[in-house]
């Protein structure tokens, strides 16, 4: 057989092997958009078998303080890839963020949170635009050290470690580069921070010289929020610490349409974990009317990451078309624009028919 042949085959045989992913349901509206999301999947032909796990609340009320049963955590390293829907975290409270301990656990490092507006059929003030959001996700305020110093001074420490910086600002640059894109801008305050913040900013000139094609700037944080809220347009890649990406991020998917639009990948050398990057919203859990757009946009890039961007192309367009056909959910519905109002099931059931 020659060379060609085997290729071939090793494809043939690959392509019909389904693609085993570790799912997690999630709480509040988790389980309503993940079964809408699973459902268009099949309905695409994507080539993957769910392996459910539990995570978060359920595991911690079963007496389980990890929030992960061993299980879960086997699934996990066997499959590599986790899609996950949303999970309840208590504020000010009660058990550690599941989140964090998922991506500090696997070392998933480089959250990417994509936002472009979808104008004129998802109404957004700014048409023109098309960020990317590449966030540290291990360290910062976000590292867990957090403790009482007597009875009236807490404090939480921020970790900010060269090799951490390293990784994600060069993270970034390969991004740009791979996906075409002119300029990434670092957004910090150094100013104030001098040594944590001023760490990544000069590890962020030092990598931007590897990379000539692609502009490079930097922005002091609450300047730069509030650029990107007035002017979206300006920016392309944005690199930053844990904290403010998880700030802007949200910032950016509002005022890009909804919050409840955009999905995020969670990038580790080993494992990567795809989820929206919304919340398990509790205020309308249960009432079928969640949008399960950031889900599927979730689960697209994860078509992409396991080979099958066909797959995922094809709900894309499907998801376009259904939006572009002015069938919305709650969250993004407007009299001027929209055809009908969707419940989340309903909304799954037209971009199935779109497929
Ligand atoms: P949230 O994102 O859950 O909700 C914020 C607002 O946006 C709410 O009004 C909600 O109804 C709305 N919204 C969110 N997603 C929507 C969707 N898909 N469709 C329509 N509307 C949507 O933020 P929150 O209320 O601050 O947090 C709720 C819980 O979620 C907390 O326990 C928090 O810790 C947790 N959380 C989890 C993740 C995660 O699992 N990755 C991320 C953020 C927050």
């Amino acid at each position: 057989m020659s060379t060609l042949e085997a290729n071939k085959e090793e494809k043939t045989q690959s392509l019909s092997k389904p693609v085993k992913i570790a799912v997690a349901n999630g709480d509040g509206i988790g389980p309503e958009i993940m079964e809408a999301t699973l459902r268009i999947l099949n309905a695409a032909g994507a080539n993957i078998e769910p392996d459910y796990i539990e995570l978060g609340e359920k595991v911690y009320l079963s007496g389980n303080t990890s929030g992960v049963e061993d299980s879960s955590w086997e699934a996990i390293n066997t499959n590599k890839v986790i899609f996950k829907a949303p999970i309840t975290t208590p504020q000010g409270k009660g058990y550690k963020s599941l989140n964090v301990t998922l991506r500090k656990s696997l070392g998933l490092f480089a959250n990417v949170r994509p936002v472009q507006a979808l104008t004129p059929f998802v109404p957004s003030h700014f048409p023109d635009m098309d960020v990317v959001v590449v966030r540290e996700n291990e360290e910062d305020l976000y590292a867990g050290i957090e403790h009482r110093q007597t009875q009236d001074v807490y404090q939480c420490l921020k970790l900010i470690t060269r090799p951490g910086c390293e990784r994600i600002v060069r993270y970034a640059f390969e991004y740009a580069k791979a996906c075409g894109r002119k300029k990434v801008t670092c957004m910090l305050k150094d100013n104030i921070m001098k040594i944590t913040d001023g760490l990544f900013h000069k590890v962020f000139d030092e990598i931007a010289i590897e990379y000539p094609e692609i502009n490079s700037e930097t922005q002091i944080i609450d300047i730069g929020a509030a650029r990107l809220a007035a002017k979206p347009e300006n920016y392309d890649v944005i690199v930053t610490s844990n904290l403010y990406g998880d700030i802007i991020s949200d910032i950016a998917a509002e005022i890009g349409g909804s919050v409840g639009m955009c999905g995020s990948a969670n990038i580790g050398k080993n494992v990567a974990m795809f989820e929206a990057i919304h919340g398990s919203a509790p205020d309308i859990a249960g009432k079928n009317i969640a949008n399960p757009s950031g889900l599927i946009n979730a689960a697209i890039s994860m078509l992409v990451h396991i080979g099958q961007a066909d797959v995922g192309d094809k709900i894309k367009n499907a998801w376009l078309k259904t939006l572009e056909e002015g069938y919305h959910t709650a969250d993004i519905f407007r009299e001027a624009v929209s055809v009908e109002k969707l419940g989340t099931k309903a909304f799954a059931d037209r971009v199935i028919a779109n497929l």
